[in-house]
C-alpha cells in the first residue's frame, strides 16, 4: 500500500461527500471594525468596494454585548502589550503567571460567587480538561448529560472512565429515570448547559439541582452563552435564577459576552486546586497572553457595572423575535438573546445564507449537521445592543424576500 496516496485519497472522497451533501464549510472573511459594531467588512468573492470588501450587517456573532471592540477593552489590550509584551512565554507553572492572570481568577471567582476559579486556553479546552479530570477523581464515577451539550463537553467525558448517560435535551423526567436507574453507590455528576446556543432555550437551573440534592449528584454547568448576559452583575443564569450557590462548577468563557479570549471553570478551593495539578489541558499547555488577560479583567469589571447593557441586549431580542413574528416568519421558540429561523436542509440553509450576504449585506450563519440534527436546519441569529430598530428591519425584510422565493423553488 501506498500509505501517502491512500490518505490523500480518504481525504478527497471525504470533501467530496461534504460538498454532495451541502456541508463543506467555506470560511467567510469579515473583518470587524472597530467602533461601528455589528458592521463589518466583507472580504468575498463577490466583494465591492475599496479593496474589494464591502460593508455588511453581521448577525451572527458571539461577541454579544459587542466587548470585543469596547474602548476601555481595546485601551486595556494596549496597555498591556506596551507593558508586558505580546505573549506569555510560559505554561502557568514555567514563568506563564503574571499579577494579571491572579486578579482576573479572583475576578471570575468573586464574579460568580465561588471560592476560586482557573483560567484554561480556552472554553473548549476548559470543559475538555476540567471534565475529563474530575469525572477521573473517583471510582465508578457516572455522568449524566444533556443530549445537546457542546461538543467540548462530551470531549471532556469521552476522555474520563466515566460511564456516561444521555437524557433528553430539558426533559428533567428522563433525567430522573437515568439516576433512580443507576447504581445508588455510584458517585454521579449531572453535567448541563444553561442557554443552549443551538436552540435559544434556558435549562432549570433549580429542578435540575433538586434532583442532584435527590441523587446525591455534583452538579456541572456550562454558563458559556449567558456570561455577561444574564443576571444583575451579567455572572449568568445561575446568578439570574439565585442558583449559583446549588452549582458545584460553573465553566465559561471570555470570548463570548467578554468578548476577547479563554476559558475557565469557578467551584470550591481545593477542587479547582485539583484540576490545576492534574489536568494536562492545563498543564501542557501556554498560559493566556497577558493583552488577553488585561482586556478581559477589564471588560468583565465593565460588564459587572454596567447593567444597562443587559437591559438593551434583552429588548433589543424582543424586538427581534416581535419583528419576526409580525412578518409571519419562522422561529424556533427561544428564551434567550438567541433566535433560531428554521431552514430545513443543509443545501437550502447555505443558499439562503448566501443570499442574504449578497443579495443584501447581512451574514446569517447557516447551521448544519453535525452541529444540530439533519432535517433541524437553521440559521442562527443572535440580538446584541447594537443590533438598531433599522437594522431589525431590514433583516426582516431580506429574510422574508429570500425565504418566500427559496419557498416557491
Ligand atoms: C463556544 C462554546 C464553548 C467553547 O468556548 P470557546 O471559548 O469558544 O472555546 C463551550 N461550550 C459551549 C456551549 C460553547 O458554545
Amino acid at each position: 500500500m501506498d500509505t501517502r496516496q491512500t490518505l490523500l485519497d480518504h481525504c478527497s472522497r471525504h470533501l467530496g461527500t461534504l460538498r454532495n451533501e451541502g456541508r463543506y464549510r467555506d470560511f467567510t472573511r469579515l473583518e470587524k471594525i472597530a467602533g461601528r459594531f455589528p458592521t463589518y467588512r466583507w472580504h468575498g468573492p463577490g466583494g465591492q468596494g475599496p479593496g474589494g470588501a464591502r460593508e455588511i450587517t453581521v448577525w451572527s456573532a458571539n461577541d454579544y454585548l459587542g466587548m470585543g471592540t469596547h474602548p476601555a477593552v481595546l485601551e486595556a489590550a494596549a496597555g498591556a502589550v506596551a507593558a508586558h509584551g505580546a505573549g506569555a512565554g510560559g505554561t502557568r507553572n514555567i514563568s506563564g503567571t503574571s499579577p494579571l492572570h491572579a486578579a482576573l481568577e479572583d475576578e471570575l471567582a468573586s464574579w460568580h460567587g465561588k471560592p476560586a476559579a482557573l483560567l484554561f486556553g480556552s472554553g473548549y479546552l476548559a470543559n475538555q480538561a476540567a471534565l475529563s479530570a474530575l469525572l477521573a477523581a473517583l471510582p465508578g464515577m457516572e455522568v449524566f448529560s444533556d443530549a445537546m451539550n457542546h461538543a467540548s463537553m462530551i470531549d471532556g467525558m469521552r476522555r474520563s472512565p466515566a460511564k456516561r448517560h444521555i437524557w433528553r435535551h430539558n426533559d428533567l423526567g428522563h433525567l430522573e429515570e437515568l439516576l433512580r436507574a443507576a447504581d445508588p453507590a455510584a458517585p454521579k455528576v449531572i453535567a448541563f448547559e444553561s442557554v443552549y446556543s443551538m436552540e435559544g432555550d434556558v435549562a432549570p437551573l433549580h429542578a435540575i439541582c433538586d434532583l442532584a440534592e435527590k441523587y446525591d449528584a455534583i452538579t456541572y454547568l456550562d454558563e458559556v452563552h449567558a456570561v455577561g448576559l444574564y443576571g444583575p452583575q451579567g455572572a449568568g443564569i445561575a446568578e439570574r435564577d439565585g442558583a449559583a450557590a446549588r452549582i458545584d462548577v460553573i465553566e465559561g468563557t471570555l470570548a463570548k459576552g467578554v468578548g476577547v479570549f479563554g476559558g475557565y471553570i469557578a467551584g470550591a478551593a481545593d477542587l479547582v486546586d485539583y484540576v490545576r495539578s492534574v489536568a494536562g489541558g492545563l498543564i501542557f499547555t501556554t498560559a493566556l497572553p497577558p493583552p488577553t488577560v488585561a482586556a478581559a479583567l477589564a471588560s468583565i469589571r465593565h460588564i459587572r457595572a454596567d447593567a444597562a447593557l443587559r437591559e438593551r441586549l434583552a429588548s433589543r431580542a424582543a424586538a427581534l423575535k416581535a419583528a419576526l413574528d409580525a412578518a409571519g416568519l419562522p422561529r424556533l421558540d427561544s428564551h434567550s438573546h438567541i433566535v433560531p429561523v428554521p431552514v430545513p436542509g443543509a443545501d437550502a440553509c447555505r443558499a439562503v445564507a448566501r443570499r442574504m450576504l449578497e443579495e443584501f449585506s447581512i451574514y446569517v450563519t447557516p447551521i448544519n449537521y453535525p452541529t444540530v440534527p439533519r432535517g433541524t436546519e437553521r440559521l442562527r441569529l443572535c440580538a446584541t445592543p447594537f443590533h438598531d430598530d433599522a437594522m431589525i428591519a431590514e433583516l426582516v425584510r431580506a429574510l422574508g424576500e429570500v425565504l418566500r422565493v427559496a419557498k416557491a423553488a
